[in-house]
């Protein structure tokens, strides 16, 4: 797995240019069923993808942590939400809490995360790829397909499915 994520670094770097040309006519063209298209590649490629064998997004970028995230964890937690905060979050450039350190804490060895029932908001919808009004966050995917495998086969097939 660990070369195949290497390797998609490299793959996403090639197909960076190209990308960034689609999305920026993505936002001036949005297609009418964008939001359907997305969806189904979405499904189509999760069904197939064990994260379990990847948790690359767990390994190398951590969440922003929601007031309601950290509500809810801390609570898992039995601790206070300071407690939480103080124990595991930091404050970054954009003044959003995120993990003092990734790896993610809270991601045991065989790539479980343990507190998967109650985790951020955040990984529950990585890699966005589902989103609603996907052209809005071209740049975030821009990010995300160099570290997603699933989110980078998406955006291939997208700009099959959707030639602009
Ligand atoms: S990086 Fe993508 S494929 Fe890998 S675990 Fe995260 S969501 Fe799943
Ligand atoms: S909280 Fe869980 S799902 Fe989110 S990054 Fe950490 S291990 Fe991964």
């Amino acid at each position: 797995m660990l070369n195949q994520l290497e390797q998609l670094q490299k793959q996403a770097k090639d197909k960076h240019n190209e990308n960034k040309k689609y999305f920026d006519k993505l936002k001036k063209k949005t297609p009418k069923n964008l939001d359907y298209v997305m969806q189904d590649l979405h499904d189509a490629e999760f069904k197939k993808t064990d994260c379990l064998e990847c948790a690359n997004c767990c390994k190398t970028t951590g969440p922003l942590f929601t007031t309601a995230d950290i509500e809810r964890i801390s609570k898992f937690f039995r601790q206070k939400p300071q407690q939480f905060i103080t124990q595991y979050l930091r404050i970054d450039e954009d003044n959003d809490y995120v993990l003092q350190s990734v790896p993610c804490t809270f991601l045991d060895q065989d790539n479980k995360c343990f507190i998967y029932d109650v985790r951020p908001k955040a990984c529950r919808e990585f890699p966005h790829t589902d989103r609603k009004k996907f052209q809005q966050i071209s740049n975030l995917t821009l990010k995300n397909v160099a570290i997603c495998p699933a989110a980078f086969n998406i955006v291939e097939k997208m700009k099959e499915k959707l030639p602009l």
